[in-house]
Formats: structure tokens, sequence, C-alpha cells
């Protein structure tokens, strides 16, 4: 892929359009509350206490996920007297836009900064085949999978659910496309079922109808297999689709690609994979990285097939995105070829991702920052590279 990707820093203020984080009127964060963390019956209470009717909070909502205004004197359907009321008790911290860059498959990477001065990073995909938001839950990652970048950054700390739902917020709007259809999926930096609580608050307020009205069936988190976090999920009334990282098809070697099969085996994740009530969802992805001479032997297809019946599935084929430091291979193309084969012709449904954003590093397990608070793990990462 030839690379040309542009970057380019954030915009001005224009008065038209959504408005930057920090906009004037903004209270002090110190003594606000977030209002970004709060779901719609929450922002209800805290409207309540108020003194304040609240059916004003899905008009809240409708400014801050729809619109992007974050501004409350320009809430211009809210009482005067409340968004005076509003803007003294709230802050609607939003990720900003530090950094964009663009492939030229037209992904775009985003650098979005958080208000400690920490940051994550976001991708838009615009084709896969829908628009797609891929967003972080975590800054860093603790799972330290062997292939991965962002697990070579160590985890600094959880995402709040504000966070979370605040990068789409961010991303949607600096794209104008907070009107259109999209998906979300929860494959950016971190592992979603180590942050549980804030990714599910998350997925409600970007559910809420009167917000962004984003259905879960066009949400997809994706796990390394964290299996008190899978049963969990299965009794969530807003369930996202799932897909798992699985990466091998044997006990020995899943264990060495990622730590947390040593804690969570192989067959103990499948089990729950059975469990897990895809009927109403569809089918479990299964995500498998694709390693030069390790997991990608046409017999390593036919394993996997064999321990995928009976659960109903489909199969992505990730060839490795190479890093430096990365101590794997991608296959060449021929067995990356052969491996999909084996696969289809052993009945598994199958697709083999094109990987997108490589010339901006936008590309799966990636995502890593550079520059931002360099914590023990990014120099180490640094160094490797
Ligand atoms: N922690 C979650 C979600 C983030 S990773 C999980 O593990 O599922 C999203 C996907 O990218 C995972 O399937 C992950 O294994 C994959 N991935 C990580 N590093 C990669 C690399 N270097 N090349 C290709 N895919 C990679």
């Amino acid at each position: 892929m030839s690379a040309t990707a542009g970057t380019d820093s954030a915009p001005g203020g224009d008065p038209g359009a959504p408005d930057a984080p920090g906009a004037p009127g903004a209270p002090e964060a110190s003594q606000a509350r977030d209002l970004t963390d709060l779901e719609l019956p929450d922002l209800e209470a805290a409207l309540a206490e108020l003194g304040a009717p609240p059916f004003h909070a899905r008009q809240i909502y409708r400014w801050v996920y729809r619109r992007g205004v974050t501004d409350f004197a320009r809430m211009t359907d809210l009482p005067l007297p409340l968004r005076a009321r509003l803007a003294a008790a709230f802050a609607v911290p939003t990720p900003s836009v530090l950094e964009r860059a663009r492939s030229t498959d037209g992904t775009v990477k985003f650098r979005l900064g958080l208000g400690d001065g920490h940051g994550v990073e976001a991708v838009f995909i615009p084709d896969t085949p829908a628009r797609t938001f891929c967003v972080s839950t975590q800054v860093g990652c603790a799972m330290q999978c062997g292939f991965c970048l962002t697990g070579r950054m160590g985890l600094a700390r959880n995402l709040t659910a504000g966070e979370i739902a605040g990068q789409v917020r961010a991303m949607a709007h600096d794209l104008a496309l907070a009107d259109r259809p999209f998906n979300v999926v929860l494959m950016g930096m971190g592992e979603p079922l180590h942050n549980y609580e804030p990714t599910m608050r998350a997925l409600r307020m970007l559910a809420a109808e009167c917000g962004l009205a984003v259905p879960p069936r066009r949400i997809t988190l994706s796990t390394v297999g964290v299996l008190p976090g899978i049963a969990r999920l299965a009794t969530e009334p807003i369930m996202p689709n799932l897909a798992v990282s699985l990466h091998a098809a044997t006990e020995e070697l899943r264990e060495r690609l990622v730590p947390l099969g040593r804690k969570y085996p192989l067959a103990d994740l499948l089990a729950a994979c059975r469990r897990f009530p895809v009927e109403r969802r569809g089918r479990i992805t299964f995500e498998y990285v694709l390693l030069d001479g390790v997991n990608d032997a046409p017999a390593d297809a036919r394993r996997l097939a064999r321990l995928l019946r009976g659960i109903r599935s489909k199969v992505n084929v990730i060839p490795l995105n190479e890093a430096p430091g990365i101590p794997y291979r991608r296959p060449p193309d021929a067995r990356i070829d052969a491996f999909g084969r084996a696969l289809a012709a052993a009945g598994v449904r199958v697709s083999v991702r094109k990987s997108r954003g490589r010339d901006i590093r936008a590309a799966c397990g990636q995502l890593i920052l550079e520059g931002a608070l360099p914590s023990a793990g990014q120099r180490m990462a640094a160094r490797l590279r």
C-alpha cells in the first residue's frame, strides 16, 4: 500500500460547528459534575435534584450526542435560568481531536485527548460494509497478547463510560456523520470486559433514542476471552454482538499467544461461547490473527473447524499487521489464502480481513500512542521499535 496518508490537526472554532471542548461557559471541571458519565435516567435524577422536570434530559442528550453542542448557553430550547444552573453544576468533557491521519483507503485514525492529559486512539473505517467507528475502552491494555502493539504499553487506566461514548461523539461530529447510520466496534485499545461496567454504560448511552440511537445490533464487543465477563454479557438487556479473539486451535499454542488463556482455558472459553445466547444475535465472530509458521497450517484450520462445531460462528482471519518489536511475521498471501480455503472447505463461514489503514498504523493491534505521557511500557515499546 502506498503511503500518502495525510495528517492534519484539529480545526479552530467555527461558530456553526459543534462545540470545541472547553467551549466558553464551561465551568471549572473540579467543582462540576461530569454530565457525559450520566445515562439518561441518571441525568433525569440529576435534573430533579436541581428542581427541573425530567424531560429536559432528553433535550440535553439531543444537543450533546446528536448535535455535538456542549455549551449550555447554546441549548436554545432550555429555559434560560436552567441553562445557567446547568452551566454551574455540570461539565461536558469531550475528547479533543489532537490529530487525525487519513489513509489512502479512507480510514481515518484519530488521536483523542482526555481531560487528564492521557490520550487514546480511535479509528473511522468508511466501508466494512457500513461506516464503522472503532473505539478504545482503556488507555493501553493489560492483556499482553504476544503480537499486539497496544499490549506493549501496559495498562495506564480504564476509560470512563463518558470517555468511551465520547470517542464516538467526537469522531461522528468531526466527520459530520452523527445523523447517518454507523456501526461501533470495541476493538481499539484495551480489553472491554476488563472494564465491564463503564463499557456497558457507554453502550446504553450510545443506544439512547434521543441521542445517537446506535442499536445493539450495530455494536460489536471484541474480547480476548474474559470468561466471567462473557457470562455476564449474556444477561444484559442491551447485548452487543460478540467477537472472541481466539488465535489458536490448541490449548498450548493459545496459552503461548494469549497469556489470559492460562487463567481461562480454551475449552472453557468455547463452552462459554456455546452457552452464549446467539440465536438472538446471529453469530459469534472468532478473530484469528494469522502468524507465519505459527498457527497458519491447513491442519490448524481443520482443528479450528472441529473446535467450532456446534457454535453459530464465523471466523475472521486477520493476517498479522507486522510492527517493529513484534516477534512474528505475516504469512505470504498464498498461505493466507490456503488457510481461508481450508476453513471454508471444513464448512466454516470465513472472511479474510483486508487490513485497513496500514499506511497510518490504524490497523488492528497497531494502536499505540506515540508521544503522549510515556509510561514504562511505552518507553519499552519505543526502544523496541
Ligand atoms: N482486547 C480485545 C479488543 C482489542 S484488539 C480483543 O483482544 O479482542 C482487536 C483485534 O485485533 C483482536 O482480535 C486482536 O487480537 C487483533 N490484533 C492485535 N494485534 C494485532 C496485529 N498485530 N495484527 C493483526 N491483528 C491484531
